[in-house]
């Protein structure tokens, strides 16, 4: 069984529309796709959706279910941002959604409550490195401790099924120019994480969205961390972050591959039933 749960649209910073991509998902023999289009933020940006097109996203989900049939299952969700000092999955409500994904894109150096002080890790690698500069006195390792720390306030507060890209930092990492991930300074700061979702019903996404855009040469989270997660019984399920149809499909063995090699054999994913969970042998 196929399934996607990390799927954006034209809603947000997606190419292509919400009947286009369960179209693909379909021809592509995935049972489930989850739809998590980036949830409003109190300021503009080039990738979240606006809060007045909410309704009409749930609407162009529902129009898509009517017409795709029974072979795919489509769910509602949202990937929402956390930003701490400011907002987070906790904070907000949308009773519409089966599920959510719990990101941080954003650190807040200065604690700061103005947007304006904010800079997200995934942003283009001149931003990022012109950031770290003015925000973080050209050191890197100070951003990566921002970083998870933010991820481990998240998942603290809790309020959502999926956490996002786990070691997103990364992807402003190539070839490890910018800090060493193989550092014990890195690996502590990733444990931290990685200790506080034992026990938790998080569920870490296995997500190919970096290797899809040619900016990682793995999937989100690596693999070290994906062993160490199944050490710890932490569930996983395999994401594509897809913002294109192709993006659906084609790092898909990817992500299995990373699943099994951890020593994984199944996947935690959201239904309107709650969390269910399946098995990766069959998920070819
Ligand atoms: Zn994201
Ligand atoms: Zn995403």
């Amino acid at each position: 069984m196929k399934t996607n749960f990390h799927t954006h649209s034209t809603f947000c910073d997606g190419t292509c529309s919400i009947l286009t991509m369960a179209q693909t998902a379909r021809d592509h023999r995935f049972s489930m796709l989850g739809f998590s289009g980036h949830a409003p933020l109190p300021f503009p940006t080039d990738w979240n959706m606006k809060q007045e097109d909410i309704p009409r996203y749930y609407t162009a989900i529902q129009e898509a279910r009517e017409l795709i049939g029974q072979d795919l299952t489509l769910v509602t969700g949202l990937e929402i941002d956390y930003i701490e000092g400011m907002l987070g999955p906790q904070t907000v409500t949308y009773p519409e959604i089966t599920y959510s994904i719990g990101s941080v894109h954003y650190i807040n150096p200065k604690n700061s409550k103005q947007h304006t002080d904010l800079f997200a890790v995934d942003e283009k690698q001149d931003d990022f490195d012109r950031h770290i500069q003015t925000y973080c006195n050209g050191d890197y390792e100070q951003a990566v401790s921002l970083y998870y720390k933010s991820l481990y306030a998240m998942i603290s507060a809790g309020g959502f099924t999926i956490l996002g890209h786990l070691d997103l930092i990364k992807k402003n990492n190539p070839r490890q120019s910018r800090f060493s991930e193989t550092s014990s300074f890195y690996k502590d700061a990733v444990m931290h994480v990685v200790d506080a979702l034992q026990g938790t019903n998080i569920v870490v996404e296995i997500n190919t969205g970096g290797l899809a855009r040619g900016k990682t040469q793995e999937v989100y989270p690596a693999h070290w961390i994906l062993k160490e997660l199944h050490e710890r019984n932490v569930p996983i399920c395999l994401n594509a972050d897809a913002h294109a149809p192709e993006h659906l499909y084609a790092y898909y063995d990817h992500a299995l591959r990373a699943a099994l090699e951890a020593g994984y054999t199944k996947q935690v994913v959201p239904s309107m039933h709650g969390l269910i969970t399946v098995s990766l042998t069959d998920s070819q």
